[in-house]
């Protein structure tokens, strides 16, 4: 995104003031989410600590330039040196019009050589004019040349006591050791999305225009981090729908789905209604966005999911209503699901990056998408899992929590035993994971086949019991006994492969896989049983 500018005529004859200059922070107290820098700095200010030479670093809009000024307001205030410069001096003020003369802004980006270096270090062999410091603010200070940055190096190292430094960067990497050493380093954090959002709210509230709060959370999100491309954004709105900026307007404007959309779309893919999720994007293909952005707001809606479901305060910059709206389905399809869902999803990626029609390729991704959950029943099943495969019935008799106890769609299954398991005890999980797993009364069974007998044991033992317990009470609860049993009746392995093969013939999801690239099925082999 390129800088904004600074005013946007819109609404024909009213000149606007764009938000990101009228709502740039006046006090340090309104520097947002950068606390430590601001307490840093205001110590170093109230006990007379202040460093000569300050480097800020953290991504662009994140606040540096606007900490930079203040920190120059506030050793050149009529009232200071002081953590809280009066704002009303003209120290401060010609500050905050960019018209002081003892407080220079360089952009680093366009004086990259050494002659303007060399310049800057005359002027700085006088004292300021009227205030206490010569301010010298140097942008995006990792673009200067080597030569620049040598000449820089001496003034850093013996300034004149009138001198202040302020460097900042959004690549902090890319400044030599020998400047870095000699600055003290602030880091500017990304702003999280939820501060983002309910500062939005809040200049929407002051300004007086509508925001939904659906618009304020994609806006907050495709800002990633910078609070002026948040305000950029909601200008090039304010342009476009006036006073009342909506999901509809943001999805116009930004190119991005609505959340609606986007939750639609990955509710189709869990499901694997595929010709759902085509015509979804199709739609939004019709209406000009862009196959990359949508694949990309889909992947964010994922890892939201998957937030939500390991730990809902992760993600707050959802509101109650949006969160609602995924709520039941992030819930039905759990950690397990949503990591190898979100995994699969990005696997798309270099797929859709070099794509000449992107359509197509965001198409078939969706396709490997869609037909994952069918794809995973048949894995669960020659795993000897739980869950019967869609359309074909189990070689042995098998019992789940589902309601029915017929085909179990991927949304409606329970968390298993072994995802139960999986993040303290992954051994026991991985054991576990080829065993079927029943419940009959209040006794629960896991029986492995005959050639598993090493893994019966291991999770049989005294050992792994009060971790097998503890999860048979999360996922089974009312359960008293657990049984580990070892199949003894071996079928004749030839019938054994009949069945794997004819199940793995029936599932769609290998059939899909086969007309993709063609072929036959060769050997069916269950996991860990050889
Ligand atoms: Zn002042």
């Amino acid at each position: 995104m390129s800088p904004p500018p600074d005013e946007i005529r819109y609404h024909d004859a009213v000149t606007y003031q764009v938000l990101a200059r009228s709502w740039r922070p006046q006090r340090f107290a309104d520097l947002l989410g950068q606390d430590a820098v601001v307490q840093t700095l205001q110590n170093a200010l109230s006990s007379d600590a202040l460093g000569h030479a300050y480097l800020f670093s953290g991504l662009r809009g994140v606040g540096k330039t606007t900490a930079a000024r203040l920190l120059a307001k506030a050793v050149n205030c009529a009232e200071g040196p002081t953590a809280e410069p009066c704002g009303v001096c003209d120290s401060c003020r010609e500050v905050t019009d960019g018209a002081s003369i003892d407080v220079v802004e360089i952009d680093a980006a366009t004086h990259t050589g050494v002659d303007q270096v060399r310049e800057l270090q005359e002027l700085l062999r006088f004292r300021p004019t009227r205030d206490r410091y010569r301010v010298v603010v140097v942008d995006e200070v990792h673009m200067l040349s080597k030569a620049a940055f040598n000449a820089l190096l001496k003034s850093i190292e013996e300034p004149p006591p009138y001198v202040l430094w302020i460097f900042a960067t959004t690549e902090r990497h890319k400044v030599p050791a020998t400047i870095l050493s000699r600055c003290q380093q602030l880091d500017f954090r990304p702003l999280s999305n939820e501060a983002i959002r309910s500062h939005l709210e809040a200049i929407a509230d002051r300004e007086g225009f509508q925001l939904s709060p659906g618009a304020a959370g994609t806006i907050a999100s495709a800002a990633q981090g910078s609070v002026r491309d948040a305000l950029s954004l909601v200008d090039q709105l304010r342009a476009f729908a006036a006073d009342s900026i909506d999901d509809e307007a943001v999805a116009a404007v930004l190119g991005v789905p609505s959340f609606e959309v986007t939750a639609g779309l990955v509710d189709a893919l869990a499901e694997g209604r595929v010709a759902e999720a085509l015509l979804i994007i199709r739609t939004e293909f019709a209406s000009g966005h862009d196959a990359a952005i949508l694949y990309q707001e889909a992947g964010r809606m994922l890892r939201t999911m998957l937030h939500l479901a390991v730990d809902p305060s992760l993600d707050s910059a959802l509101t109650e209503d949006l969160r609602g709206n995924i709520e039941p389905l992030t819930s039905a399809l759990g950690i397990d699901a949503l990591t190898r869902m979100l995994g699969l999803w990005l696997e798309q990626e270099p797929m859709l990056r070099d794509a000449a029609n992107r359509e197509l390729a965001l198409e078939v991704a969706a396709l490997r998408l869609a037909r994952w959950p069918a794809v995973q029943r048949v894995e669960q099943w020659l795993a000897g899992g739980e869950g019967p495969p869609a359309g074909g019935s189990p070689p042995s008799p098998t019992t789940t929590d589902s309601p029915g106890g017929g085909p179990t769609p991927m949304s409606a299954r329970p968390a298993s035993l072994a995802a139960a398991l999986w993040a303290k005890y992954p051994r026991l999980a991985g054991a576990i994971e080829a065993a079927q797993v029943s419940r009959d009364g209040e006794v629960v069974i896991i029986s492995f086949e005959a050639d598993a007998h090493a893994l019966a044991r291991y999770a049989g033992s005294d050992a792994v019991r009060p971790a097998l317990q503890s999860a048979c009470g999360t996922i089974y609860p009312g359960a008293v006994e657990i049984r580990v049993e070892v199949d003894t009746v071996q079928d004749q392995p030839g019938e054994t492969e009949n069945a794997l093969m004819a199940a793995a013939e029936n599932d769609p999801g290998v059939a899909l896989a086969r007309s993709i690239l063609g072929g036959e099925i060769v050997a069916v082999r269950p996991n860990g049983g050889g």
